[in-house]
C-alpha cells in the first residue's frame, strides 16, 4: 500500500527540478474523475536553451565514463525504480487511468529494461578490419552520436521513456526528453531514479510544454544529434521530415493496426484468451494492440461468442479500486474518437455485439466493445482505433487473411494463431509487420527488436539494434606507428 500524494512536476535541468522561467504551468487531470490533480511546468525557449546547454555538458561527461561505470549507475537507477515501484505505480494510475496492477507491471518491467540496456552497453564493440596495405592498421570505432531529443506519449508514461533512455544512456549519449503533459509525474519519478543513481548533471533532462513548439525548437538545434519519437504516424512524419531537413538520426515508433489471424487449425480457446486480454489491456490504448480480428469462417461463431463473454466480464472502473480490470481512456479526445468509430461502423451495417458507448458521466469511461459484420472500408478497419474496440471478420482462405492484414499502410505488430508449422512459415514470410506474435500475446522484452515498418515507422527500440541507432561508426586507418 502507498500513501503517495500526486505531486506537481517541474522541469529537470542540470539535475535540478525548476519552474519554467516564466512560471507557466498546465493542469493535470485524473482521467477517472476529470478532476485537476496537479500541475506541470511548461517550458519556454529560455528553459529549452538551458536544457540544451546542460545536455551538451552531460554528453561531454557521460561519453568519457567507462561503460562499466555507466552500467553500474544505470543498474542503480533500476534498483531505485523497483524500490519505489508502489508509489510510482500509484501516481501513474492517478494520471493515466490504467489499473494499478498494470501500472505496477509497467514500472517493474521498466527496471528490467534498464538492467538489460545497462549490460548491453558494455558490449559496444568496434572491429579490426584487415588491411590491403600490410603497413596499415584499420579499425571501425563506435562512438555515441550525441545528445538525444526524445518525445514520448501518455499511454505508457514509464515504458515509452525507459526504452529510449535505456538505449541512449547505454550508448553513451545524454538524453533530453519531452514526455507527455497529460502524464508528467511518473516519467519524472523515473528520471529522478537516474539522478539519485548518480548520473552527472545534464546526462538526463526532462521538459514539458507545447509539444509542437518544443519539437520545432529542439530538433533543428545543433546540440541535438538524434531524435526519437513515439506517437501517431501523422506527427511522426512531420518530425521525421524536420529531422531530415537538419540531417539528424531518427527512430520513429508510430501507429499500428494489428491484425490477428485465427487460422482454421487454431486453438480457439487460446486465441480468445490471449487476444481478448491483449485487446483490452490499457483500454486498447496500445500501439501494438490487436485491432483487426480475422477469423476462419468455421471458427468465427465460437470465437466471437467467447470474445464477447470476455469483454462483458471486464470490470470497468477507477484503476486504484481493487478488482478494476479496465480503466478509463486517458483523455476526453479518445472518448470522442471511440464514439466516431462506433457510429461509422453502425452506419455501414456492422453489428455492435457489446459496448459501443460511454459509461457514466464522470471520467473517460468507454465500454469494452465488440463489432462484427464489419466491412473493410469502415473507419475501424482503416484508422488506428487506439481504444477498447475489437472488429471481427470471417475469412475463407489464409491468403485472403494475409492480404487483408497487409492492406493497410501500417506495419507494426501482427498476431496469428495456428497449430501448423506450414502456416507458421507462410505467415512469417508473408505478413508485413515489424513484429509477429504466434500463439501468444506480445511479449516485447528488451532483448528483442521492437519497432515497425511502412507507416509504423523505422528503427527499433529493443535488442542491440536500439543501441546501434545511437552510435556513429568511425573508420580509423593508421600507418607509421
Ligand atoms: P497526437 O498525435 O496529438 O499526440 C500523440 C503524442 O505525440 C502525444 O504524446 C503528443 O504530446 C505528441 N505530439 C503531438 N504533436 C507533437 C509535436 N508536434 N511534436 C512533438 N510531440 C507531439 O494524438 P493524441 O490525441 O495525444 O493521441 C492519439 C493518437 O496518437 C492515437 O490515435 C495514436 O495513433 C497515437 N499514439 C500512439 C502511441 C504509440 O504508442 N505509438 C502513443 C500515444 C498516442
Amino acid at each position: 500500500m502507498t500513501t503517495a500524494q500526486y505531486p506537481d512536476t517541474k522541469l529537470l535541468i542540470n539535475n535540478q527540478w525548476v519552474d519554467a522561467a516564466d512560471g507557466k504551468t498546465l493542469d493535470v487531470l485524473n482521467p477517472a474523475t476529470g478532476e485537476v490533480i496537479g500541475r506541470v511546468a511548461c517550458a519556454g525557449t529560455r528553459d529549452l536553451d538551458r536544457a540544451l546547454e546542460a545536455a551538451q555538458k552531460g554528453f561531454d561527461a557521460w561519453r568519457k565514463i567507462p561503460a562499466f561505470e555507466r552500467a553500474a549507475m544505470m543498474r542503480r537507477a533500476a534498483a531505485l525504480l523497483r524500490e519505489r515501484a508502489e508509489d510510482i505505480a500509484h501516481i501513474l494510475t492517478l494520471e493515466q487511468g490504467k489499473p494499478l496492477a498494470e501500472a505496477r507491471g509497467e514500472t517493474l518491467a521498466g527496471a528490467n529494461i534498464i538492467d538489460w540496456f545497462a549490460d548491453e552497453g558494455m558490449r559496444v564493440y568496434g572491429r579490426i578490419v584487415p588491411s590491403r596495405n600490410p603497413a596499415a592498421h584499420q579499425m571501425a570505432l563506435k562512438e555515441p552520436v550525441g545528445p538525444v531529443a526524445a518525445f514520448t506519449p501518455w499511454n505508457f508514461p514509464i515504458n515509452q521513456v525507459v526504452r529510449k533512455i535505456g538505449a541512449a544512456l547505454a550508448a553513451g549519449c545524454s538524453f533530453l526528453c519531452k514526455a507527455a503533459e497529460e502524464t508528467p509525474a511518473s516519467p519524472a519519478a523515473l528520471i529522478q531514479a537516474f539522478v539519485d543513481a548518480g548520473v552527472p548533471a545534464g546526462v538526463v533532462g526532462l521538459v514539458y510544454g507545447n509539444p509542437a513548439e518544443i519539437s520545432n525548437y529542439l530538433i533543428p538545434h545543433p546540440v541535438i544529434r538524434k531524435v526519437t519519437f513515439t506517437g501517431s504516424t501523422v506527427v511522426g512524419k512531420q518530425l521525421a521530415a524536420l529531422a531530415g531537413a537538419h540531417m539528424k538520426r531518427v527512430t520513429m515508433e508510430l501507429g499500428g493496426h494489428a491484425p490477428v489471424i485465427v487460422a482454421e487449425d487454431a486453438d480457439v480457446a487460446l486465441a480468445v484468451k490471449v487476444s481478448a486480454a491483449s485487446k483490452f489491456r490499457n483500454a486498447g490504448q496500445v500501439c501494438i494492440s490487436p485491432t483487426r480480428f480475422l477469423v476462419h469462417r468455421s471458427l468465427v461463431k465460437e470465437f466471437t461468442q467467447a470474445f464477447v463473454q470476455h469483454a462483458e466480464s471486464l470490470k470497468l472502473g477507477d484503476g486504484l479500486v481493487e478488482g478494476t480490470t479496465m480503466g478509463p481512456l486517458a483523455n476526453p479526445r479518445r472518448l470522442t474518437a471511440m464514439a466516431k468509430v462506433v457510429d461509422d461502423a453502425r452506419q455501414r451495417g456492422a453489428e455492435i455485439l457489446t459496448g459501443g458507448k460511454r459509461v457514466g458521466e464522470h471520467g473517460n469511461f468507454f465500454a469494452p466493445t465488440v463489432v462484427t459484420r464489419i466491412e473493410t472500408d469502415a473507419d475501424l478497419f482503416n484508422n488506428e482505433p487506439f481504444g477498447p474496440i475489437a472488429g471481427i471478420r470471417a475469412f475463407d482462405r489464409l491468403d485472403e487473411a494475409v492480404n487483408e492484414a497487409n492492406r493497410l499502410s501500417y506495419g507494426l505488430a501482427a498476431y496469428a494463431f495456428t497449430t501448423s508449422f506450414k502456416n507458421v512459415q507462410y505467415l512469417s514470410d508473408e505478413v508485413q509487420a515489424g513484429m509477429l506474435w504466434i500463439n501468444q500475446p506480445a511479449s516485447p522484452s528488451a532483448e528483442l527488436p521492437f519497432g515497425g515498418i511502412k507507416d509504423s515507422g523505422y528503427g527499433t527500440e529493443g535488442g542491440h539494434e536500439a543501441i546501434e541507432a545511437h552510435l556513429n561508426t568511425k573508420a580509423v586507418s593508421v600507418v607509421g606507428v
